[in-house]
């Protein structure tokens, strides 16, 4: 009895569970239960919690019609995320003794969808959690959803005439609602519409920070950064607005190191730099009373909780403190009154609200023959060499063994060119190349150095799970800039995923994959997987994909927006569709790209006509081939059943 027929039997949930590291990533909203299946735990009021299977979800929605691939919104998510930052801060306030408050806005941009930004609205009201806004559409989506007078709205990016006036509005209905000083270009403009208008403006501007943080997402920050203002343009804004006897407006200073700050030095480091600027600016005579921190607090997406780009190497709570301290102290040597902190947190508040769901459909599999006992006596030398290799791999003569390989299948590849042997005497040579590259990536694992040549062999060689969905479309950040999000089957986890695979997308285009993943001590170019079975439902999720992917999707082979379902769970376990939306048709689509999908109907019912007319298709196929078509524009864009 082999080993590995033992491991297989004894396999289970908290096997799988401790493989694709989902303790570590999911902040404790996703875990594995004990029949193998990936649970949300959704919190449902202030000290209840609720399992629901993800593919109890997936199958429900299947029921009502809504097709993989399809992203999955967790309503109560929401609400918990809002919860645990704004209670961190009050927490963090509470122990420290700080006098100011704490205030959230939501950075618009990092996802403008209707529902989310009014969940946020919604749920964040009781936190007087706002919004911040970049550009003229973001505000005027503020100002229609937002009802709290408390919230803030925060403006941020560079504003013309129509932006500005907009923004005042919103200080006569009686919104706080800031500009964040870009360029000392706006203040004139606004100094003169303020006036017009007689209210007076909230002002704040942005800093350029020397402190430079690592990380993936750092161009946001030094002193080579796009944004801020640097220190003349600064000492500039004071002296024209003392001038304008406007300077009792200037409340705020707003900075923004970057996003997925990974170290909580970095940030700390900001924080005590832009008190530097409080301070002096307060001796100036600027009555800050608020200081905004921007975004920055990062996601575990790989679970390992270290400085590595795709981590941090701090919880929320250390977060929460290390800020409060850092701005008490520095204030408190100069008896400063303590400043409403303002954190602008994007990506921590909703990538774990969203999931996206797909179904694999098929697999390639990289998988040699068996090896011949014997070959013919006139077998060519170097086939017979193969062989040899194929007894002779182990993992102190790795490289050796794959030099060999490489050279003696060019040799078959120069007989096979010259003519001097058949496609099928290759084929046998492939077979034994293909058992040696086996071998040497399954031995890889001991090696301590692994040689540079064979690094990507277990990519190369992995199965290729073309899955039901568009990298492009859904995870444009992991096509990008190579972001990593956890990725895991959603079932079968009391199975040993004995499989080594990569994951294709169903575009046309060699990047449309996922090949990077995060284990527990490493990245891998491979994700173990199930053995994919014909005829039943293999799903898979991505994880934590509530922020940035949305909007920054695209129409890569006109594969569209995805189903959408939002889910609220309740406290008896059931959950409520909440919203639904189907994602694009073909037509809607074809619309995009500036087709009218009416006359491509109509120009192709006239080629159909034409075929009858000339007796090249009967009526009755030309009535076939028509609904077809029309059936087709109303569908979605992805692989249906
Ligand atoms: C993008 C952005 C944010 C959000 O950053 P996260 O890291 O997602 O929290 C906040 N503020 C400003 C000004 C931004 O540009």
């Amino acid at each position: 009895m082999s080993t590995k027929g033992n491991k297989e039997s004894n396999w289970n949930y908290r096997d799988s569970a401790r493989l694709y590291n989902i303790d570590n990533w999911s902040s404790g909203y996703f875990a594995v239960n004990e029949e193998g299946e990936v649970i949300v735990k959704a919190p449902v009021g202030d000290n209840q919690v609720e399992d629901v299977s993800l593919v109890e979800i997936a199958t429900g929605l299947q029921e009502r019609g809504l097709e993989m691939p399809v992203l999955l919104r967790l309503e109560n998510l929401v609400d918990a995320r809002l919860r645990e930052i704004n209670e961190s801060f009050n927490e963090a306030i509470r122990a420290a003794k700080y006098k100011g408050k704490y205030r959230g806005a939501f950075p618009v941009k990092v996802n403008q969808q209707y529902h989310v930004i009014s969940e946020i609205v919604r749920f964040g009201k009781r936190y007087h959690h706002g919004l911040e806004v970049g550009s003229k559409a973001e505000l005027l989506i503020a100002l229609s959803i937002m009802e709290d007078r408390e919230s803030l709205i925060i403006c941020n990016g560079y504003k013309d005439q129509e932006f500005i006036d907009l923004a005042l509005q919103a200080r006569v209905l009686g919104y706080k609602c800031f500009f964040v000083i870009e360029n000392p270009s706006e203040i004139p403009l606004i100094i003169n519409r303020s006036r017009e208008l007689e209210i007076d403006p909230m002002i704040g501007t942005r800093l350029k920070l020397s402190t430079k943080v690592e990380g993936h997402w750092s161009e946001d920050s030094g002193d080579r950064s796009l944004f801020g203002l640097n220190i003349n343009q600064l000492i500039q804004v004071v002296d024209m607005l003392k001038e304008a006897e406007m300077l009792h407006c200037f409340q705020l200073l707003h900075f923004h190191l970057g996003s997925q700050i990974p170290n909580i030095r970095n940030i700390r480091q900001g924080i005590l730099e832009a008190c530097r600027y409080y301070i002096d600016l307060c001796n100036e005579g600027a009555p800050l009373r608020y200081m905004d921190i921007g975004g920055g607090l990062a996601v575990d997406y790989n679970g390992t909780c270290s400085t590595d780009g795709h981590s941090r190497n701090y919880n929320i709570q250390e977060y929460c403190a290390d800020i409060v301290e850092a701005i008490q102290e520095s204030l408190d040597e100069y008896d400063l009154p303590h400043p409403t902190i303002i954190s602008e947190s994007g990506r921590a508040t909703v990538a774990h609200t969203a999931v996206l769901l797909f179904n694999v459909l098929e697999v390639t599999r990289f998988q040699p023959g068996p090896i011949p006992e014997s070959l013919p006596d006139d077998t060519p030398e170097p086939i017979v060499n193969l062989l040899e290799v194929t007894k002779a791999v182990d993992p102190g003569r790795i490289q050796e063994c794959f030099n060999d390989v490489l050279h003696y299948r060019s040799q078959v590849r120069d007989l096979f060119s010259r003519g001097e042997i058949n496609l099928r005497t290759v084929a046998v040579a492939d077979n034994l190349y293909l058992h040696v590259l086996q071998q040497i990536v399954s031995q890889m694992g001991s090696l301590k150095r692994i040689p540079p040549e064979i690094e990507s062999l277990p990519e190369q060689l992995a199965d290729i799970y073309y899955s039901n969905f568009s990298v492009f479309q859904s995870l444009p950040d992991a096509w990008a800039i190579n972001q990593v999000f956890p990725v895991m089957p959603i079932h079968r986890l009391n199975e040993e995923p004995t499989q080594q695979a990569v994951i294709a997308d169903i575009t046309c285009d060699c990047d449309g994959k996922l090949h990077n993943f995060s284990h527990i001590d490493d990245y891998s170019t491979t994700l173990p997987l199930h053995p994919f079975k014909l005829g039943e439902e293999y799903y898979i999720g991505v994880f934590l994909v509530g922020a940035y992917q949305e909007t920054l999707g695209d129409l890569h082979n006109l594969f569209g927006d995805t189903n959408i379902a939002s889910i609220r769970v309740n406290e008896d376990r059931t959950f409520d569709l909440v919203h639904e939306f189907e994602g694009d048709s073909i037509s809607d689509v074809l619309t995009y790209v500036e087709y009218e999908p009416q006359n491509l109907f109509q120009s192709f019912r006239k080629k159909a006509e034409r075929a009858v007319k000339s007796g090249r298709i009967t009526i009755q196929q030309r009535q076939t081939m028509i609904r077809l078509f029309e059936e087709s524009l109303r569908g979605y864009t992805y692989f249906e059943k």
